[in-house]
């Protein structure tokens, strides 16, 4: 599997939206990708979420889902993974999301398997219905295979 390296910025947005839609309660969903980057948030049947925490049913997880790991708010402003969130990490996927209160654009961070912070590059992606053909020759051909 393709290491993820990107999210996109709608996608990004619809996480700050239901963190603060949650909010006191934490959100938790499941990221999927697209190459190498995350694509799509899944939130699972059964999910329960508190003040506390939010519990997911991993194994209500479709297979062939293409999960790449994890997203969940923090109601705290801490975007820091508790001993809980490092034991779900490790069995899902590869990339994580914390984000934190208030939930804005520079409250979140992504983490390894490990709890290592990483760095996920936050990009735009245009529907193909809105692509002009000028935005078409340039970018190259590959752009577009997804
Ligand atoms: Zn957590």
């Amino acid at each position: 599997m393709k290491r993820v390296k990107k999210i996109e910025k709608g996608l990004l947005d619809f996480i700050i939206n239901a963190a603060k839609s949650s909010h006191p309660n934490e959100f938790a969903g499941v990221l999927r990708s697209e190459k190498d980057r995350i694509s799509e948030v899944m939130v699972l049947p059964g999910t329960y979420s508190s003040e506390r925490s939010a519990v997911m049913k991993l194994h209500t997880l479709p297979i062939a889902s293409n999960a790449c790991g994890s997203v969940h708010s923090h109601s705290s402003k801490r975007a820091k993974p508790s001993e809980a969130d490092l034991n779900l990490f490790n069995k899902l996927g590869h990339v994580h999301i914390i984000i934190a209160s208030p939930y804005n654009e520079n409250s979140w961070s992504a983490y390894d398997k490990s709890g290592t912070e990483i760095n996920l590059e936050v990009v735009e992606i245009e529907s193909r219905r809105s692509l002009d053909k000028k935005f078409r020759e340039d970018f190259p051909d590959e752009f577009f295979e997804c």
